[in-house]
């Protein structure tokens, strides 16, 4: 028996798609019925994933993340695959296709009890091609006696079939042995804090000083990353020493050529943000404390969050701050800012150089928060009070039972809660709301999605 290896269980879903980033991918294909979401939860050890009786009724790809013998990787259950299905059907294939092109490796579930059918032929055709190692599961393999069924099924020329049993455990130990050797060694490229300096990106608006911030951390000491051939001789990414560390600052290129388009100027600077947002792993939002935040300040700050990065705001200009601006910005900042109260802030002057040296802190700190990962146990505690001390508001006259939750992924922390009912999104916020006060998660975005089982 497989005895409950831990795992977190999450989905995939919108551009954050891919939890535990880096670890090897197993997905899991075969026809609907056949088992896999049976066989899922027992690698997991407990019942996550949702199992339907119903053959075909389709699913959203769901990956969890597994551990086995020591080694952490992603399984994707992948709903069902049929190489001739249409319609609903038809989409569901099409995931389990598209799985196979982010898999390090394939489980491929075949029913002993209903033997190959053309489909599964069809299938393994698909797989013999697919150049990724294939490890062939004979399920329900419930007792001995069908054994014989599951040798049948080398004819499928996918190598060895491994007889087992989702449902009791039987040989899912040796198929999870099976699994582990077929992984690559190395894990696949990742971008941790191993991979050299952490990326930053130092956004705002214009005028609010980004590039006099920029010369006043790096000074003189520049230190030039890589030259795009072709487009421009401006070193692109720049590696600066902040608080004792080097932090590579991406697109300096972009701050230091101050190229003032006379119109469509915001369309391409936020382009340019956009583009720094997508290769850095924290932003520095620059604010100018002189001034009341602006809507395009607004949209700098959303764009952050939508992409899922770690957040500092930073407030230039604070040599310009008397006690009365002060007084002002607080209540602006409370007002406008509200969405975000969970980012750090740092009041900075890039003309007199004051409290620089608290972006550092503040951009770990941020980064620690959006690596976070809870335990599963403990959030489940937690999930416990918090939802015993307020249950959710009932919708048409039934309160939606909360099951349980898992953390989906890091960077930024991503949460699934399991319900049998819809939740409002106001209680979603305030689940939130308390994750915070009780994990943290300073500077960084995290976000709840809720799956609803019957
Ligand atoms: P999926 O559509 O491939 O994800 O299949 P499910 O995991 O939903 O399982 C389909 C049906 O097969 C369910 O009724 C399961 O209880 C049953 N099942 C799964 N694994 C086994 C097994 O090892 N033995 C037996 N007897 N039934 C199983
Ligand atoms: P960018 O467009 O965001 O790169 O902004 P710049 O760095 O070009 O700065 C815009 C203007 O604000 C320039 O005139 C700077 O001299 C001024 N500025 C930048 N930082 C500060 C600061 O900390 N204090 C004051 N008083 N002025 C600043």
């Amino acid at each position: 028996d497989v005895g409950g290896p831990d795992g977190f269980a999450g989905e995939l879903d919108g551009e954050f798609a891919g939890p535990g980033i880096g670890q090897p991918v197993v997905a899991v294909v075969g026809r609907p019925n056949v088992g896999k979401s049976t066989l899922v939860n027992r690698i997991l050890g407990r019942r996550a994933a949702v199992v339907e009786d119903v053959p075909g009724v389709t699913r959203d790809r769901v990956a969890y993340d597994a551990v086995w013998s020591g080694r952490r990787f992603t399984l994707v259950d992948t709903g069902g695959w049929e190489p001739d299905a249409t319609g609903l059907a038809a989409q569901v294939s099409e995931q389990a296709r598209a799985a196979l092109d982010t898999a390090d490796a394939v489980l491929f579930i075949v029913d002993v009890v209903t033997g190959a059918t053309d489909a599964d032929e069809a299938v393994a055709r698909v797989l013999h091609r697919c150049g990724l190692p294939v490890i062939l599961v004979a399920n329900k393999v419930d007792d001995v006696r069908f054994e014989a069924d599951a040798a049948a099924l080398w004819s499928l020329g996918l190598g060895e079939p491994h007889p087992v049993s989702a449902l009791h455990g039987r040989g899912s130990g040796d198929l999870l042995d099976a699994v582990l050797a077929a992984l690559p060694e190395a894990p696949r490229e990742i971008l941790t804090e191993s991979d050299g300096p952490r990326r930053v990106a130092l956004i705002g608006r214009p005028n609010v000083g980004k590039s006099s911030l920029l010369n006043k951390l790096a000074g003189s000491r520049r230190s030039l990353v890589h030259d795009v051939a072709g487009t421009t001789r401006d070193p692109v990414d720049e590696l600066v020493t902040v608080g004792g560390e080097e932090w590579m600052f991406i697109d300096t290129a972009g701050l230091r050529r101050r190229v003032r388009e006379a119109s469509g100027a915001e369309y391409y600077s936020s382009l340019r943000t956009a583009s720094a947002l997508e290769a850095a792993e924290v932003a520095i939002v620059l604010l100018a404390a002189d001034e009341p935040v602006t809507e395009q300040d607004q949209r700098v700050i959303s764009m952050v969050v939508d992409a899922g990065r770690a957040l500092v705001l930073a407030f230039n200009k604070w040599d310009l701050v008397d006690t009365d601006r002060r007084l002002t910005l607080e209540r602006e900042i409370v007002r406008d800012l509200g969405r975000v109260a969970w980012a750090p802030r740092v009041n900075v002057s890039a003309r007199t150089g004051r409290a620089t040296d608290r972006l550092a802190p503040a951009l770990r700190t941020a980064l620690e928060s959006w690596g976070t990962r809870i335990p599963t146990g403990r959030l489940n505690t937690w999930l416990g009070e918090v939802v015993a001390a307020t249950p959710p508001p009932a919708r048409g006259g039934r309160v939606p039972k909360v099951l349980f939750a898992t953390q989906a992924g890091v960077r930024p922390p991503r949460f699934v809660v399991f319900t049998t009912g819809f939740l409002e999104s106001s209680y979603r916020r305030f689940l939130e709301r308390r994750l915070r006060e009780d994990f943290g998660f300073a500077g960084s975005p995290i976000s709840i999605s809720v799956r609803v089982r019957e």
